[in-house]
């Protein structure tokens, strides 16, 4: 079996009773099938205390006030403590690292929800490389994995990754430019053209085309109040998703108070004035592109290729710019609120929730993906003229 994991992977570590985010809290955990039947089989108090706290019908964690029922006062695990780390279902052992499965490869990542994990997703001021071992395992047959479709994704991705790196490259022309391609594989896909993906893949990042695509972006300008108002029409997009921690709906609405509560102007001076400040046109643009690059890969590395399994191409990627985009909006709100302040603990903070409500409800990453699919404002050719307008 192939590996493959990102450079900072094995770099982290959980900082359990310390975290101030402590992960049991909010979603339901599942439990996998080998962990209930060692749950059935546990003798003792602690047995009968686990029996009962299991939602069996669900297979998971019952839940107290949104906690999971093994969390104790000090934020431990009670199972850990308990009856020791070797009776932790594969959610709460694994967690944060995440895996991605498919023929003949496993992919490890770390997951944005947790903070720690995201301090070092985030915090990585070098492009990411990602790493790749072998081992002996056998390689498991998938049935109906489409070969073809999987290799052109791979290099798919490898193109952005590298384009999504070139830091040389606007940052947000390098994001326009990787929605674009894969609305191009997309339309590929759809019209049953899966060998001319080559050519798109081949030409893609080249110079030409990125001085035609910075021409292309400079003459369709979206306006001020468009740009205000599609902006809040995808700030909204968090209203229609399951809620995974309590304070998160209070949250969102004073951001939206902050952003657009005083109209489109004030909206559009405090942006400015942000991006001067901290953002895309200010003396710390390194570090702010570096920041939504560091996020864009993560996003990109961890979902693209999964389009293999739904052909769902361009959803992986819209859904990759919503929650970049929707982060930077947050950080806008979070700088006003902090009387014009932000640092990288704020970001992080940020982006760890967006990440958690969207990625850690299936549910959530497939309503998102059909949102995306059926409202105009959230189309790529809409969605560039939101990234390439400072
Ligand atoms: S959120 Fe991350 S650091 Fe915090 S307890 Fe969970 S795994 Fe550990």
């Amino acid at each position: 079996m192939e590996y493959r994991i990102p450079h900072y992977f094995n770099d982290f570590q959980c900082v359990a009773a310390e975290c101030k985010d402590t992960c049991c809290a909010g979603w339901a955990i599942m439990i996998d099938e080998k962990s209930l039947e060692k749950y059935k089989n546990l003798e003792g108090p602690f047995g009968n205390r686990l029996r009962n706290s299991i939602n069996w019908e669900e297979g998971s964690f019952q839940q107290y006030e949104r906690r999971c029922a093994f969390l104790n006062e000090q934020n431990l695990c009670d199972i850990h403590m308990e009856a020791g780390e070797h009776m932790l279902c594969d959610t709460c052992r694994d967690y944060p690292r995440h895996k991605e499965e498919y023929e003949g490869l496993r992919e490890g990542s770390l997951s944005l929800s947790c903070i720690e994990a995201a301090k070092i997703i985030l915090g990585c001021k070098e492009p990411v490389q990602f790493i790749s071992f072998e081992d002996e395992e056998e390689d498991e047959e998938f049935e109906d994995f489409d070969y073809l479709l999987f290799t052109k994704l791979m290099d798919a991705r490898e193109k952005m990754i590298w384009l999504l790196q070139k830091r040389d490259v606007d940052i947000m022309i390098r994001i326009s430019m990787v929605l674009d391609l894969a609305q191009k594989m997309q339309d590929a896909l759809d019209a049953d053209e899966v060998f001319q993906m080559d050519e798109l893949i081949e030409n893609f990042g080249n110079m030409d085309q990125l001085i035609e695509f910075q021409k292309d972006a400079e003459s369709h300008p979206i306006g001020e109040n468009e740009y205000c108002s599609t902006m809040r029409k995808i700030f909204r997009i968090f209203n229609k998703l399951e809620v995974l921690k309590a304070d998160w709906p209070e949250y969102v609405k004073k951001a939206e108070f902050a952003l657009y509560g005083e109209g489109q102007s004030v909206y559009e001076e405090n942006r400015q004035r942000f991006h001067k400040s901290i953002g895309l046109k200010s003396n710390c643009y390194e570090i702010w592109s570096c920041w939504l690059e560091q996020m864009m890969v993560y996003f990109v590395f961890t979902y693209f290729c999964g389009a293999v399994y739904d052909d769902n191409i361009i959803g992986k990627m819209q859904t990759a710019v919503v929650s970049v985009l929707l982060t930077q909006e947050l950080s806008i709100a979070k700088w006003i609120e902090q009387k014009e302040h932000l640092d990288f603990d704020g970001f992080v903070d940020i982006a760890h929730r967006v990440s958690r409500e969207i990625e850690h409800s299936d549910l959530n990453l497939n309503r998102v993906e059909k949102i995306c699919a059926k409202t105009p404002f959230f189309q790529s050719e809409q969605l560039k003229r939101i990234l390439t307008r400072f």
